[in-house]
């Protein structure tokens, strides 16, 4: 990564300057911060309903990027924002939203992280779920019974579990086959669509599997 400059598209709200630079800083171990400011750029990106602020956003990210080299992009949520009043749960949201939005510019960074500066104005980082796609599955044990789980990888998921490494349910009741597979967004929303799953009644996991709505 490169010592120098690293990216952050943060709030022109004076009070979260200092603390995203000493952060940054801190985290990457560079020299500078290209500060990207606007009021509320979270809640800009996330929405994108301000097409030239977004663009004005983008063209300066690019300089950071292409003329600075900077791999890493920081954008930045705070407390009691004058554009953006809403709270943290919110701005959360814009901003892994608006990490999304940066991603499809495809420039070449390796990392684009949210952060949230509290009522303290200490920056704390946004935990981005895990990219790409993550599957929640329902498989057949050799006894008929059903398993539910999650992966990221299917193939190798299902090969482990048929060496009987993958869980210790297939490790006891062995593995039939793979009845179901469902795909989500992120390792969070499988966990949760797992837990879902797995509090059914088999009738209704069955019924899941047979294609019908439940
Ligand atoms: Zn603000």
């Amino acid at each position: 990564m490169s010592k120098k400059f690293v990216t952050a598209i943060n709030c022109m709200d004076g009070r979260t300057q200092e603390p995203v630079v000493k952060y940054l800083k801190n985290k990457y171990g560079c020299a500078f911060i290209d500060m990207i400011t606007e009021a509320g750029p979270n809640k800009m990106l996330a929405e994108g309903k301000e097409k030239a602020g977004v663009l004005s956003i983008k063209r300066r990210v690019e300089i950071s990027v292409f003329r600075h080299k900077s791999q890493a992009v920081a954008v930045v949520g705070h407390f009691n924002c004058v554009r953006n009043p809403t709270g943290r749960d919110e701005q959360k949201k814009q901003t892994l939203k608006a990490i999304e939005e940066i991603k499809k510019w495809n420039f070449p960074v390796k990392e684009i992280i949210g952060l949230w500066a509290d009522r303290k104005f200490k920056i704390r980082r946004i935990n981005t779920p895990t990219v790409g796609a993550w599957y929640v599955y329902i498989l057949e044990s050799q006894k008929k019974t059903l398993y539910t789980g999650i992966t990221n990888d299917i193939e190798k998921r299902m090969a482990a579990h048929k060496n009987g490494k993958g869980a210790r349910f297939t490790k006891v009741f062995g593995f039939e086959k793979l009845l179901y597979s469902e795909k989500l967004d992120g390792r969070v929303e499988a966990m949760k669509r797992e837990a879902q799953i797995k509090s059914w009644p088999k009738k209704k996991k069955l019924a899941l599997i047979a294609g019908k709505s439940v």
